[in-house]
């Protein structure tokens, strides 16, 4: 079994693309690779953060470090970047909250399906009873569920809210109701945040997740943005982590659930760099629940404030864009935020701020 690090340039392939993204996919990873500030190309994703609220309260959620004001993206925006869909390839419906909460959800899958592109979503799960028809009526072929423990106890411990039990039946049904319709049943990942009060449960997630019929395990580190949370973070404990993920290594392929780990602290191949590199600026357009586009979910920096009447192209090749794709990758130029960068698939996972961010601007100023 491959152990799968992190996702960067390409994104989830499953049933082929139309015409018209594959054009588009190729074009923007062509100007990508030469690093085109100008792009003709349109995203190959659109990110959009459907809420920062959530129905869960989890102990390590950066919310509760945040100052806080709930945001929720409005149809009336989404509708306004439907035209997109005929070219990106992928549609990602997750950010600061829990996606599902927000009214428009299913409609927004229905919609993504209508025009061809691929919906991926991470969830905490608890909504999914409610959503296995469109989910299933609109062929999902990926999404995330979050899980912090292998038992129902364990779990709630840190995911103050989450019931594992009900969402491992939610996902039994969901698995069986495709096989019924005669659809392949979504691959689901379970994703964990490992943390000092986990860690030693990644080998029994995976069984769970085999158990489940869930495919695949991905792991990322916790990422502290307060005090309380310093005990929690795994900096510094290199050889903890290299055991257990040795151990859930052999668990896995036993099973055959695939697994997504981060690399060991110390082990990451970016060596001394703030960061991996980012393709982020040429990949994707992020919108957040308030309105603002930011390069990804995980930097506080706002580039401007959507303008839904404004041409596309306008926006996504605005000055704030191509000075991002300028700097994002020059030490010494690249955006503060980004030269402490702590998203999962990118940050230099031998760097102290991947794991700290007490005292940092981790979270936008929510409008
Ligand atoms: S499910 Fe996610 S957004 Fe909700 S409280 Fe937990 S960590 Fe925060
Ligand atoms: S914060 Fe990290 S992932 Fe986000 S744009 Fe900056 S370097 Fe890229």
């Amino acid at each position: 079994m491959e152990i799968l690090r992190a996702k960067t340039a390409t994104l989830f392939s499953g049933r082929p693309l139309t015409g018209a993204h594959r054009t588009n996919s190729e074009l923007n990873m062509r100007e990508m690779e030469a690093g085109a500030t100008v792009l003709e190309s349109y995203p190959r994703r659109l990110v959009l953060e459907l809420t920062n609220r959530c129905n869960l309260n989890c102990v390590m959620c950066g919310r509760n470090s945040a100052t806080f004001r709930p945001t929720t993206l409005d149809m009336v925006t989404f509708r306004a970047l439907e035209p997109l869909m005929d070219h990106v390839e992928e549609v990602t419906l997750m950010g600061w909250g829990e996606p599902t909460v927000n009214p428009g959800f299913a409609d927004m899958l229905r919609t993504i399906a209508d025009h061809g592109a691929r919906a991926y979503f991470c969830t905490n799960g608890m909504r999914l009873d409610a959503l296995a028809d469109v989910i299933l009526d609109t062929n999902v072929e990926v999404f995330a569920v979050s899980v912090d423990g292998a038992t129902q106890e364990s779990n709630a411990a840190i995911r103050r809210g989450s019931d594992l039990t009900r969402i491992c039946d939610s996902l039994r049904s969901l698995f069986s109701a495709a096989r019924e319709r005669g659809q392949e049943p979504p691959w689901v990942n379970f994703v964990l945040c490992a943390m000092r009060e986990n860690l030693a449960e990644l080998p029994a997630v995976v069984r769970l997740a085999h158990k489940t019929g869930v495919r695949e395990v991905k792991v990322v580190y916790l990422t502290a943005f307060d005090e309380a949370q310093v005990p929690s973070v795994l900096w510094g404990d290199a050889e903890k982590i290299e055991a257990t993920f040795a151990e859930a290594e052999r668990e896995a392929e036993r099973l055959g659930v695939a697994l997504k780990l981060p690399y060991v602290p110390g082990e990451d191949p970016a060596g001394a760099a703030l960061h991996r590199p980012c393709y982020v600026p040429w990949r994707d357009f992020f919108l957040g629940s308030d309105g603002y586009v930011r390069p990804c979910m995980s930097t506080s920096q706002k580039l401007f404030r959507f303008d839904a009447d404004a041409d596309f192209f306008d926006l996504w090749n605005a000055p704030a864009f191509q000075r991002l794709r300028e700097t994002v990758n020059r030490e010494g130029a690249m955006p503060a935020q980004c030269a402490r960068c702590y998203q999962s698939s990118h940050c230099n996972w031998n760097l102290r701020s991947s794991y700290l961010q007490v005292g940092e601007d981790f979270s936008p100023e929510w409008e």
